[in-house]
């Protein structure tokens, strides 16, 4: 077993990267407690194999600061990540995007964490949508809509809402209903970056809706 990660970026003394993790641990409210999970290392090579992706394995400290150095995926020995990494393997309070994978509330921008959507922002998504509402295509009354909902941890963002006229707003009121993305022209189930130059695409696709669904992005204090 093993510990994963996907170093992003190293910035201003943080390390950002995601991590996979299984299940959450408990609900606070509306967000979700998640950590990072192991997993078996060879079925995970094999999965990152059919992404099109390659991974470093963590053994040592001279593997650990290459990998730094290197970013992309490591897959680490879970004695060596409790001994010279527990920043990583933390608990964060997650959201959940329209892609399925959580973000830590502490690396989301403010907007995103906010219940509504007003003004110019507001009339942008009400044009994409084509001024009516996605499901009846009445014009008055429109709303939005968070498809993945907010009481759910679903994130206030264009990716993640919609125009629906009030009636239907209600009849889809916290019910997670995927089909109002695809009504919206919006990408949605699985990170299109996971996929790299994967040699099955539907493979791929398969694979990368499991692994976003099981994706947390956070950062930690890198020293
Ligand atoms: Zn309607």
């Amino acid at each position: 077993m093993a510990y994963v990660f996907d170093l992003k970026q190293v910035c201003g003394g943080y390390a950002y990267f995601s991590t996979f993790t299984l299940g959450n641990i408990s609900e606070d409210d509306r967000f979700e407690i998640r950590e990072p999970s192991q997993v078996d290392a060879d079925r995970f090579l094999r999965a990152l194999e059919e992404l099109g992706q390659k991974a470093v394995f963590i053994e040592s400290e001279g593997d650990y600061r290459r990998w730094l150095y290197l970013h992309g995926w490591s897959i680490v020995e879970p004695r060596f990540a409790r001994a010279h990494m527990p920043q990583w393997l933390k608990q964060h309070k997650c959201i959940t995007s329209s892609l399925r994978s959580y973000t830590d509330i502490e690396i989301a921008s403010k907007g995103v964490l906010k219940r509504s959507y007003r003004g110019k922002a507001k009339r942008e998504i009400h044009d994409r949508d084509g001024g009516a509402c996605l499901v009846c295509n009445a014009n008055d009354a429109l709303t939005l809509q968070h498809v993945w909902p907010f009481s759910a941890g679903g994130e206030t963002s264009s990716r993640n809402m919609v125009t629906l006229c009030e009636k239907c707003n209600q009849e889809y009121a916290d019910e997670i209903s995927p089909e109002l993305y695809r009504m919206a022209g919006l990408h949605h189930g699985y990170e299109p970056s996971l996929i790299k130059d994967a040699p099955d695409r539907k493979a791929a696709m398969h694979r990368a809706a499991y692994l976003s669904a099981n994706l947390m992005h956070t950062r930690c204090d890198l020293w």
